[in-house]
């Protein structure tokens, strides 16, 4: 497929976005692109530091001492997340980032910065960007959007498992109290919700395995592409 186009996929938390993303972008050699890591850099930086990101004044401040670039963890390949070139993919994980990173992502300035950096990354198409506002806000004309969701209990389920293999502490409650907590921050703030755009197409992975959603997406993408 020589066409290259931008694929966007949004949804709420933890419905797979980011493996089909990882999926597709492997299958048509496009750039991967983990928007949440970038809000959730921007958290554990507002956290170690104190600021308080009710104030615009010192949140834009921070966000000027604030460099995100993601770079390739030799060992696994896989592109991972630096903040001011640390890698902090592993400490971004985290459920204490993930308790605040929907009030930070829910602040204007903190948007602007995050969006313009995601929008230069789409520059030359081939990409694959998941998030909650890529197809709405960052991304509006992409050529193909896909809108993810799954039963509550199976997200929960599956962040569990993925949580549990790094912290064995973990509580199901708590992950669970989570993922509602973001759903709900996220579609109701004011700047860019998260909704699914006009023209998305929906994938409910509820009861598909990850091979079909695969299959499913790059049909998507030959019709596009094709077109
Ligand atoms: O995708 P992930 O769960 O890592 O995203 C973490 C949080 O970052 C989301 O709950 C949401 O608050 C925020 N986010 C966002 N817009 C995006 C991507 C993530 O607001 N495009």
């Amino acid at each position: 497929m020589s066409k290259k186009i931008i694929i966007t996929i949004d949804g709420w938390s933890s419905c797979g976005k980011s493996t089909l993303a990882k999926q597709l972008a492997k299958e048509l050699h496009y750039t991967y692109i983990d928007s949440g890591a970038m809000y959730r850099a921007v958290t554990l930086y507002f956290l170690r530091h104190h600021i308080d990101w009710t104030d615009d004044a010192e949140t834009k401040n921070a966000l000027n001492d604030i460099h995100l670039h993601f770079g390739k963890n030799e060992k696994s390949a896989e592109c991972e997340m630096f903040l001011n070139d640390e890698n902090v993919e592993y400490l971004i994980r985290d459920l204490i980032i993930a308790d605040k990173v929907s009030d930070i992502a829910a602040v204007a300035a903190v948007r602007t910065f995050a969006v313009a950096q995601q929008q230069k990354m789409g520059t030359h198409k081939a990409i694959v960007m998941d998030g909650r506002d890529i197809g709405t806000t960052v991304f509006p004309n992409a050529a193909l959007k896909i809108f993810m969701t799954a039963d509550i209990a199976v997200r929960v389920e599956r962040r569990f498992k993925e949580m549990f293999e790094k912290n064995p502490n973990i509580v199901l409650r708590d992950v669970k109290a989570n993922l509602e907590m973001r759903d709900y921050i996220d579609s109701n703030r004011e700047v860019s919700p998260l909704k699914m755009a006009n023209d998305a197409i929906l994938l409910d992975n509820s009861k598909i395995s990850m091979e079909q959603q695969l299959k499913f997406a790059l049909q998507l993408v030959k019709k596009v592409v094709e077109e």
